[in-house]
């Protein structure tokens, strides 16, 4: 009997030494008052925040993200991966879609980021709260994403729970988890520290596809002329030919209109299992973000005049 006392409080004791971890950068009463905090008006009106049943996309890859923002589950036997955190508010969306899904919060080993805004950062401290996950980022949004807020573009200002970033990821360095394998893609522009992701997935069929989770090129209101962060030209610019040599099928990113959401999810809950597949969708993004980066670039130097 005492013997039994004794390895209930040892392991008792594990457990707590396990969940400890290094400590967080955002308080429990942060998190909970971010989390409950009135959505922006932008947020509303641009349906951020509002929910969307969480779906297959294609293999082990899994959309539980919002109507209009992204978050993605990548599943192993050994863990998952998640990537995006969207607005504060959503990270018990996040949760719960995971949980329909069939899948635990508490399975998730690593959160992987597209950028340090707030609607794509916002819920990685609540997530990493229920999850104990490692949080892995470039170094160029790092220091964004422990702070809480980022220091250039419109969204400077808009605060959310800094998130602890237990690696610094670089171009071409891999997370793995189960036979899983994310490559980082530093496609820097948007952010200093912008990174797209890609991993091999095989779809229903066993047929083999490359995705790629595209972090976004838009200029989004940023000032070019003068430069939001030194270098930002020419990040847009490298970003540009670097995705323009790469070559992937199923096209995701972290706006649904960037990928025509709705429409392929419809296909996909009809029974597609190649729903996503979209051979010329990454090219025909990178040349029209590519177009659009330029016309405002011209746009800013003209008024720079
Ligand atoms: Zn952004």
């Amino acid at each position: 009997m005492r013997r039994f006392a004794l390895v209930f409080i040892l392991s008792a004791l594990t457990v707590g030494a396990a969940a400890a971890g290094p400590p967080p950068l955002a308080s429990d009463a942060e998190i909970d008052a971010a989390e409950r905090a009135p959505l922006p008006a932008i947020v509303v009106s641009m349906k951020w925040n509002e929910p969307l049943a969480p779906f297959n996309v294609i293999g082990n890859i899994y959309y539980v993200g919002t109507v209009e923002v992204g978050a993605y589950l990548v599943t192993s036997p050994k863990g998952h991966i998640l990537i995006d955190g969207v607005l504060p508010q959503t990270a018990p969306q996040i949760i719960a879609n995971i949980h329909a899904l069939g899948f635990d919060i508490r399975d998730v080993k690593f959160l992987l980021n597209s950028h340090a805004h707030f609607d794509h950062a916002g819920g990685l401290a609540g997530l990493q709260r229920a999850s104990g996950a490692a949080m892995v980022a470039s170094a160029g949004d790092r220091a964004t994403l422990e702070a809480g807020e980022i220091a250039y573009g419109p969204s400077a200002g808009m605060h959310f729970p800094p998130v602890r970033v237990d690696r610094v990821i670089g171009d071409g360095e891999t997370v793995e988890v189960g036979g899983v394998t994310m490559v980082a893609h530093m496609t820097p522009g948007h952010t200093a520290g912008c990174t797209s992701w890609s991993l091999k997935v095989a779809d229903a069929d066993g047929a083999p596809h490359t995705a790629f989770i595209h972090c976004s090129a838009t200029v989004a209101g940023q000032s070019l002329v003068p430069e939001s962060y030194p270098g930002m030209v020419a990040d847009y610019r490298a970003t540009f030919a670097r995705v323009r040599k790469f070559d992937a099928d199923v096209f995701l990113a972290n706006h649904a209109g960037f990928f025509g959401l709705e429409a392929k999810r419809a296909r996909r809950l009809a029974g597609d299992v190649d729903a996503f597949v979209d051979t010329g969708a990454l090219q025909r993004f990178n040349a029209a973000l590519e177009k659009a980066f330029e016309k405002e670039l011209a746009r800013q130097q003209a008024n720079a005049k």
